[in-house]
């Protein structure tokens, strides 16, 4: 195909409705179809990256494989294709603005008064084509965060007006708004939807597609009404109706036939009928489990479940490959302690520690872990909670008292963990931890190999400290192994005790790495452990 077709997702009525779903479904679609497809976020925030946000705010951060802390949607993106975004993927205002400032110093407009229209559209616009200029790939899909009519959106709306304007039919606009539903008179509503595309007329774009959410089926009367006020095709509006899991939206999209259309309307050929055989075996397992296990995930953000958005579908993954069910139960860190850890996990055949930062929350997470350790109950600790496996191990087992990280106590006498050499002149928060892929050889006799099936892997990371290794003879003399180092560096990665079923830590984070067609050979190996104990006892 000689030229790069640009899809542009934009969203009105409400947030939240899922056009990073959209997003992925569509390009799942068109994957299955042979084209090659990449998507992208566009996020109107000033942050540089999401990597300094609390997660409280917008969930998880998500870490690419060149290092890049992004968007939670990236996770989708790369569950969905299962293939690797990079930095080039996710672009916020910050990101514009600096490089724009940037110029500006340099001299680089030459003189001329440097404004929204046109330096930072143009600016836009150079991140949304510079995926398209690299010739890998036939479509690009480029999701604008937020809602039209937001201020902070206003700049991107405008750039993808010049867009199409500029590539006509080689560009596509689908708008994602919402159908309330009223109870009291059961009836649909369609004017949020006619409002919402209104408001991006009157920033002089014409959707093609309109995917209209809604908890109830769409007549054929309503979509011909929704088409008439707004100026698309019959055929071009889509239900896109809730259903169980996100996993099942591409095939919903698939049976609108939202894929025919967008093709259809940037000129391109069907291609080969969409391949979604192993999608479909997915969905299958999913939903028909033969057993059924409850996991407790142990972190501070729990309120907000985006926060921990890649575990809980690296656990979705994992379970559908051992045709089971995994229940989560949510359990904050903060509000576990020695009185109630039994209370708490009751129920709970499986412990998994969350990644985090900071103080709060740390002792019921220690608690935790050592609960796991000597009730010999399946534990998994990803990141913070690898670093909670060993201090636990080092205040109980090696009898260190106030054993700590020096992240939490920079003055502990046993700072088992400690930060790393190279971060130890770093001041600036954004973007200088240790982060994206680095490799890590197994040794052989260990759970990890088990699991991997393989001695040299690589993961994503995204941290400040270490374990010390100055403790590592006494952790190994008393039971508790490294088993994953790092070639290069000898950062230890992976910790275990092997006089227990199934205890395993990681520095790194799997989760990002799991997607639907390759479930992260660690979360299998967890859940299968967690399996077999609930075979054995139920805590
Ligand atoms: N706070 C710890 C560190 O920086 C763990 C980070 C994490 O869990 N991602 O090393």
């Amino acid at each position: 195909m000689s030229t790069t077709k640009y899809i542009f997702v934009t969203g009105g009525v409400a947030s939240s409705l899922g056009k990073g779903i959209i997003a992925s479904s569509l390009a799942k679609l068109l994957q299955a179809r042979g084209y090659k497809v990449t998507i992208q976020k566009l996020d109107p925030y000033i942050n540089v990256d999401p990597g300094t946000l609390n997660p409280y705010e917008h969930g998880e951060c998500y870490v690419t494989e060149d290092g890049a802390e992004t968007d939670l949607d990236l996770g989708h993106y790369e569950r969905f294709l299962n293939s690797p975004t990079s930095q080039a993927n996710n672009v916020t205002t910050g990101r514009i603005y600096q490089s724009v400032i940037n110029k500006e110093r340099r001299g680089d407009y030459l003189g001329k008064t440097v404004q929204i229209i046109p330096h930072i559209t143009d600016e836009i616009k150079r991140y949304i084509k510079f995926l398209g200029s690299k010739k890998k790939f036939d479509v690009v899909i480029s999701e604008i965060g937020g809602t039209v009519g937001d201020i902070e959106s206003l700049p991107y709306i405008e750039a993808v007006r010049q867009m199409k304007w500029e590539l006509g039919t080689d560009a596509l606009i689908i708008h994602l708004t919402l159908v309330p539903y009223l109870q009291a008179s059961g009836e649909l509503k369609t004017k949020p939807t006619q409002h919402s595309v209104k408001q991006l007329l009157e920033n002089g774009v014409q959707p093609d597609v309109l995917v209209l959410r809604t908890e109830h089926q769409l007549t054929p009367d309503l979509k011909g009404k929704v088409a008439l006020f707004c100026n698309v095709s019959k055929e071009a509006v889509i239900e896109s109706i809730d259903v169980s899991t996100i996993y099942e939206v591409p095939i919903r999209m698939k049976d609108e036939k939202l894929d025919e259309i967008v093709l259809k309307k940037l000129g391109l050929p069907l291609g080969i009928e969409p391949d979604l055989k192993s999608w479909n075996e997915f969905l299958y397992r999913y939903k028909n489990p033969k057993k059924e296990v409850k996991i407790a995930l142990i972190g501070k953000y729990v309120e907000l479940r985006d926060a921990y958005k890649s575990i809980a579908e690296a656990l979705i993954h994992a379970g559908a490959a051992n045709e089971c069910r995994v229940k989560v139960e949510w359990i904050h860190s903060e509000r576990i302690n020695e009185e109630n850890i039994e209370r708490k996990l009751k129920g709970c055949q499986g412990i998994l520690i969350a990644p985090g930062f900071g103080h709060r929350g740390i002792e019921g997470k220690i608690i935790a872990a050592r609960y796991a350790r000597e009730l010999k109950i399946p534990y998994f600790g990803i990141c913070l909670g690898m670093q909670i496996a060993v201090i636990e191990f080092a205040r109980n087992v090696l009898h260190m008292p106030f054993a700590d990280s020096t992240e939490m106590n920079p003055l502990t006498e046993f700072p088992v963990i400690d930060l790393m050499d190279e971060q130890k002149n770093v001041v600036d928060k954004g973007g200088t931890m240790r982060l994206g892929s680095y490799a890590c050889s197994l040794k052989r006799d260990s759970l990890a190999f088990t699991a991997y099936g393989k001695q040299k892997i690589s993961e994503r990371h995204r941290h400040r400290y270490e374990f010390n290794d100055k403790y590592l003879a006494k952790f190994e003399k008393a039971g508790m192994k490294a088993t994953g180092i790092n070639p290069d560096t000898n950062l230890v990665e992976v910790m275990e005790i092997p006089d227990h079923p199934w205890y395993l830590g990681v520095q790194f984070h799997p989760e990002y790495r799991s997607t639907v067609l390759q479930p992260h050979p660690l979360f299998v190996a967890f859940v299968k452990a967690v399996i077999e104990n609930s075979q054995k006892n139920s805590i």
